[in-house]
């Protein structure tokens, strides 16, 4: 079978850990070229040589999505120095959970900010590239959180809750160009971030879990892979959980 994104070009948000980065290396897999992006230079190298090590074309570029003068500069390096762009991942996302009484006005803005304005950010400076050449796959980056809710999570709820909504508008807006906007929505992912996490809590989080474990960074990015390809050229505007069937999501 050839490879699903071969001659592709995307773009990922937030690529340099996590499930950015096993997204960017999925698709480098699949034969994609990959430009990606962080807030600091220190992890880019590794991710770089990652996917040179795939035989790709790879570049990081250092940005902070959240701004929309830094977005619509990061999309314009990479149409200088990839040519084309067929595909954006807008992965990148923060948490900095509390309880509603205890939430502080700049703890809420600054999640919505990173996750929901990142979104729109890196959309809007896409939207004339992908809409001059006729084609392109935006997949964003939702969680089961955004469908169900989750205690002490509000302002990330309503952020990924944001982009669900963001997302189906965009997906109407942009059909007639045949530029397809989805939602992938991971539920517990296994991530640096969960290592720490005692295994007696995550015992107790996994038995919510029909499938008993929680996932891994490849099988969020395989979603994000047959959202991205021409494998489904008529889905547009789905929300589509990865979350081994969680009930709420
Ligand atoms: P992570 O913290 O490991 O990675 C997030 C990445 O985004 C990092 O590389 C970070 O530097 C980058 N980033 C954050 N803010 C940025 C900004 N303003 N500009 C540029 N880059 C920025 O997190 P993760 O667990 O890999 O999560 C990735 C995405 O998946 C996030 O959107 C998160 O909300 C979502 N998600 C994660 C889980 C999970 O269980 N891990 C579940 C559901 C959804």
């Amino acid at each position: 079978m050839p490879n699903i994104l071969e001659g592709k070009v995307a773009i990922i948000t937030g690529a340099t850990r996590g499930i950015g980065k096993a997204i960017a290396l999925r698709f480098a897999s699949e034969g994609c070229d990959i430009a990606f992006c962080a807030r600091h230079s220190d992890l880019i190298p590794d991710t770089e040589n990652a996917l040179h090590q795939l035989g790709r074309k790879a570049r990081g570029y250092v940005a902070d999505v959240s701004y929309m003068e830094q977005a619509a500069q990061f999309v314009e390096n990479v149409l200088n120095d990839f040519g084309h762009i067929d595909i954006l991942v807008n992965n990148a996302g923060i948490t900095d959970d509390s309880a509603v009484k205890r939430m502080t006005q700049e703890q809420f803005a600054r999640v919505i900010q990173v996750n929901l304005g990142s979104v729109f950010a890196m959309t809007k400076a896409i939207q004339p590239v992908m809409w001059k050449q006729g084609f392109g796959s935006i997949v964003n980056m939702g969680s089961v959180v955004g469908i169900a809710g989750n205690y002490k999570q509000a302002n990330y709820a309503a952020s990924k809750a944001g982009i669900i909504g963001f997302s189906k508008s965009c997906a109407k807006e942009f059909a007639a160009r045949n530029i397809r906007v989805n939602v992938v929505c991971p539920g517990f992912i296994e991530t640096e971030m969960t290592a720490d996490i005692p295994q007696e809590l995550m015992d107790t989080w996994c038995s919510r879990i029909p499938m008993k474990r929680p996932g891994t960074t490849d099988e969020v990015a395989q979603a994000c892979v047959f959202l991205a390809s021409d494998m489904c050229p008529y889905i547009t505007s789905v929300v589509l959980p990865v979350c081994g069937g969680m009930e709420d999501a």
